[in-house]
């Protein structure tokens, strides 16, 4: 009988539903979260650990990495990896893997599901019929905002910011970005500054990495230049904008409305936000459909399949 390689996991695999029995079939996961000294159990059960899973909201600190001598690689659940402490990582040599593309197409859709439901008072008018208001109260239910012709701006055309901006092309929307570099490989228009991007936008889709490098990337002047019919979405990270800022927009009308998937914070969401008709909030669920969640965890399991026959990951970061 073959012993099933030992692997050290930093999380639940909560968001697929078949993926932790399947981790379970094929490896032996030492359960980290469940543990109440954690530095005590890697130094007790895990110092022959050579991969770590994980997920991108549970990550892997320096001091876990540094507690693994023999680590050699960290394979994560999710695209993003700023929690990962990737640097950390690649000073040991230790690979790092994630799952792109596979959840490109659903999160660049739920962006839209935002700029929808925000302009057109989607999630606004179900409370309104659900709580029977509709016939009852004087005047009429309030007018959204149209979208289709509209100017769509994305911050960070990668991957998803892409997606999202095919989309607008069916929405006859007039489509910019601003990145740090130019790309030579589409024809989208290119603003050099975040505040001219804001300043011709009626939408901002926030769809950057997060991380220290992003973070509070979206500031009080760069809303002020979106103004007061703008509309904010953000599916990237919490963390890229300054949310104090941007409820303060909100607030006194400076910003028209924001659609969120994602916050500084989470799970805690500001109250000020739940008050809010001008907004729409999902809790992180960009992702999070039966058909991409299943086809992530098979990535997961193609690069941990694939680093225990040969050493490398399919989809390094
Ligand atoms: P990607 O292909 O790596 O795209 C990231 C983009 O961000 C690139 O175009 C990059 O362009 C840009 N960027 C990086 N730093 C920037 C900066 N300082 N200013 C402006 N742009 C910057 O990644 P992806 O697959 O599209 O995923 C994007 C992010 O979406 C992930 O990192 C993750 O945080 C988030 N996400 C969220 C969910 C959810 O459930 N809501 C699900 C999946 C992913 P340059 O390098 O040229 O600047």
């Amino acid at each position: 009988m073959t012993t099933k390689p030992r692997v050290l996991q930093i999380g639940p695999l909560a968001g697929s539903p078949s993926a932790q029995e399947r981790l379970q079939a094929s490896y032996t996961p030492l359960e980290l979260w469940k543990q109440e000294d954690k530095a005590a159990f890697i130094a007790r059960e895990a110092q022959d650990v050579r991969v770590v899973v994980t997920t991108a909201s549970f990550g892997c600190p320096a001091d876990v990495i540094n507690a693994l001598p023999k680590l050699e690689a960290i394979c994560s659940w999710g695209v993003g990896y700023d929690s990962i402490d990737v640097e950390a990582a690649h000073a040991r040599k230790v690979l790092v893997s994630n799952t792109p593309d596979v959840l490109t197409d659903c999160v660049a859709d739920l962006a839209w599901g935002l700029m929808l439901g925000v302009s057109r008072r989607i999630a606004q008018g179900d409370r309104y019929v659900r709580e029977g208001s509709w016939g009852q109260v004087h005047g009429a239910f309030p007018l959204g905002v149209r979208v289709s012709g509209k100017k769509l701006g994305i911050v960070g055309l990668g991957r998803i910011g892409e997606a999202i901006a095919r989309r607008g092309t069916g929405f006859d929307m007039d489509v910019r970005y601003h990145s740090r570099r130019q790309r030579n490989d589409t024809d989208y228009g290119y603003e050099a500054s975040l505040e001219s991007l804001a300043a011709w936008a009626d939408y901002l889709v926030i769809a950057t990495v997060g991380g220290p490098s992003t973070r509070h990337l979206i500031n009080a002047p760069v809303l002020d230049a979106l103004g007061p019919q703008g509309i904010i979405v953000n599916i990237a990270r919490g963390s890229v904008i300054d949310e104090a800022a941007m409820v303060e927009a909100l607030s006194s009308g400076k910003l028209g409305g924001a659609g969120l998937d994602v916050f500084e914070h989470e799970p805690k969401v500001p109250d000020a936000l739940k008050k809010m008709d001008s907004v729409v909030l999902l809790p992180h669920v960009g992702s999070a459909t039966l058909e991409t969640r299943e086809a992530m965890a098979g990535m997961l399991f193609d690069n941990l399949a694939s680093f225990f026959a040969d050493g490398k990951v399919i989809t390094p970061v």
